[in-house]
């Protein structure tokens, strides 16, 4: 698989960090009302994948939300501890941190749709085209 290194930050740039990203593995849209106000369209790469290069005030661990920055309030990552319904240490990216991808690379990543709404994580909603 081609893994590319993308760069990344908020808006204000206090929080910065690089990842090795395979785009064709897929992203994520999900409808819940934390991901659908938060247009929140991720992707996942494991820790070894993933350098910060500075993230003062984010949210850096044991958390399912993710990271905000403290001062603009962008949501950039956060790294996801291992549960028993989340096998896998990762780290989730919102795709809107990186500032070099390709918009038509990024266009072309599939992507898998999630029925958060009614906690129905592993199937898509009815309608997805909002998200
Ligand atoms: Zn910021
Ligand atoms: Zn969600």
């Amino acid at each position: 698989m081609p893994y590319t290194t993308y760069h990344a930050s908020c808006h204000c740039g206090d929080v910065r960090f690089e990842a090795d990203v395979d785009l064709s593995a897929g992203t994520t849209k999900c409808n819940c009302t934390y991901c659908f106000k938060n247009r929140y369209w991720s992707l996942s790469v494991f820790p070894d994948r993933f350098r910060e290069i500075a993230s003062p005030n984010v949210a850096k661990s044991g958390s399912l939300t993710p990271g905000r920055c403290a001062r603009c309030g962008v949501l950039t990552f956060a790294r996801v501890t291992a549960t028993d319904w989340n096998p896998v240490d990762h780290v989730a990216i919102s795709v809107a941190a990186f500032d070099d991808i390709d918009p038509t690379d990024l266009a072309s990543a599939p992507v898998t749709h999630c029925d958060g709404l009614h906690d129905n994580w592993w199937a898509a909603p009815a309608e997805v085209r909002h998200l």
